[in-house]
């Protein structure tokens, strides 16, 4: 950890001790410290009171000034040091909950927040009277393809998928890997039309997406895709289960496709 203190604005502190000596100066001139310590040494005689009187507050302030300003310089470095290591402390604790969010191989969040945005973004919509849309992705013959290749191989899939819609997504969208191989998308401030049209384009991206298992073997993988438009009075599961039917008929009828639940 770097220590940001440690660089000290040496000019600062001569220009401050050059003030003080000056004004010091000044004061000594002005109780005529010098003439004083003249006569004293010419004496060569005992400190008088008056001397005492003269000199010892004088001293004392430029003592005091000095060890104030000592103090208020090292409040100073333990103000910038208390500011770092705090600043250093909200940035650990908002890389810690992005982790606990996010999805370590695909880079999307997980399913816990994806339930938590889901239900945020239901009550956004209902309370702005916006539409919103729900799609959710499973990758076709994904089983046959770690059975194929391993489950080293059926990874790189995953994360390229989670690539391709961290790529794709609108500013507003959010990606989520919602179970092993399946993927949701919620589509803020979009109908079912809007969402068909974000689906297809990642339908296609991903299918037009080579993998090379092998060397000299070349594959294409595909995703089938269910969207749902959120109707008022719904429940969260209910939008889930609508998008969810809507991929298993994507399945039915041959995979590779988008299908929209009807309202
Ligand atoms: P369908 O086209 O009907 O979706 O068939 P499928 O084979 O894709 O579906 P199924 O549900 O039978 O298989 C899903 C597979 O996804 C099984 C499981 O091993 C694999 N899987 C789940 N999570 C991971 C993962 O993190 N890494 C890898 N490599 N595979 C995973
Ligand atoms: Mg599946
Ligand atoms: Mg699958």
């Amino acid at each position: 950890m770097k220590d940001e203190t440690a660089e000290k604005p040496y000019l600062y502190e001569i220009l401050v001790i050059l003030v003080f000596a000056i004004v010091i100066t000044l004061l000594m001139g002005y109780l005529k410290a010098f003439e004083r310590l003249i006569i004293f040494f010419q004496r060569y005689d005992f400190i008088t009171l008056v001397d005492f009187a003269v000199f010892l507050p004088s001293f004392l302030a430029m003592g005091f000034i000095l060890f104030a300003y000592h103090k208020i310089e090292q409040l100073q470095k333990e103000i910038a040091k208390t500011n770092y290591l705090q600043k250093e402390l909200i940035e650990s604790d908002k890389k810690y909950r992005e982790l606990s969010i996010t999805d370590d191989l695909t880079h999307l969040y997980n399913s816990r927040h994806f339930y938590n945005q889901l239900k945020a973004e239901i009550s956004r919509a209902v309370r702005h009277k916006r539409p919103l849309s729900l799609a959710i992705m499973d990758i076709d013959n994904f089983k046959q393809h770690n059975d194929t290749y391993g489950h080293l191989e059926g990874d790189n899939v995953l994360s390229s998928l989670g690539k391709l819609i961290n790529e794709y997504l609108r500013g507003v969208d959010s990606g989520y890997r919602y179970g092993g191989e399946e993927f949701a998308l919620i589509l803020p401030d979009t109908d079912i039309k809007g969402a068909a049209f974000v689906a297809e384009r990642m339908r296609k991206g991903f299918e037009s997406l080579t993998f090379s298992p092998r060397p000299n073997e070349k594959i294409n993988c595909t995703i089938s895709i269910g969207v749902a438009q959120y109707e008022p009075e719904i429940e969260l599961k209910a939008l889930i289960n609508k998008a969810d039917k809507a991929m298993y008929k994507a399945k039915d009828q041959g995979k590779n496709k988008v299908v929209l639940s009807e309202a």
